[in-house]
């Protein structure tokens, strides 16, 4: 388990090899909870273009450029992100993925492609269906899986529609420690171990 204020990286992996990272700052690391923050700043390897994997890629350095508060609950197939703008709370970006997967610089997934935003005045829309589509289309999202992120989706719809956590459970509160430095990836970022 990661302790508060680790730097760690949070990965996607495609193919055996890094598709995106990002780092970040352990908030809490629980059997039953993950906090992650990455905060503007924070430096990210992104391939140009697509944002769909494909057979080959360059990873480039970026850098995130807004504030984010990343929840998750193991085993689930989402995340929560929760952003601020100038310190105004925007809303929550549910981004279906893989469940995490532990690495040794920090956590493994790969992005599904669709997300839900939902905002505080409790109105939500689907974002990215096409590239959803798009990558069921290119084989990088498979049937079974595919109808596994649509489940997981409805079960997300039902909390909203109910407004339970983690939707108003008082994390949009939250604000991360201003004596936080900007993490950075850590050693051996790119090594993946199968
Ligand atoms: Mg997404």
């Amino acid at each position: 388990m990661w302790s508060s204020g680790d730097a760690v990286a949070l990965r996607e992996i495609w193919k055996g090899r890094v598709w995106k990272a990002r780092a970040c700052t352990v908030v809490h690391d629980r059997a039953d909870h993950l906090a992650l923050v990455v905060p503007r700043g924070a430096p990210t390897k992104i391939p140009p273009g697509s944002g769909i994997p494909r057979d080959r890629w360059e990873l480039e350095d970026g850098v995130f450029t807004v504030d984010a508060l990343r929840l998750t609950r193991p085993g689930e197939a989402h995340s929560i992100l929760l952003f601020w703008d100038a310190d105004v709370f925007q809303g929550w970006y549910v981004n279906l993925e893989q469940p995490l997967r532990r690495s040794a610089v920090g956590f493994d997934y790969l992005d599904q492609e669709l997300d839900l935003y939902v905002r505080p005045d409790r109105t939500w829309e689907y974002l990215d269906e096409d590239e959803f589509e798009e990558a069921q289309r290119l084989g990088v999202i498979g049937a079974e899986a595919a109808a596994a992120v649509r489940a997981e989706a409805a079960r997300v719809l039902g909390l909203i529609e109910r407004w339970e956590p983690p939707f108003c459970d008082g994390w949009e509160h939250w604000r991360p420690d201003p004596a936080w430095p900007i993490p950075t990836l850590p050693p051996e970022w790119e090594i993946v171990s199968t």
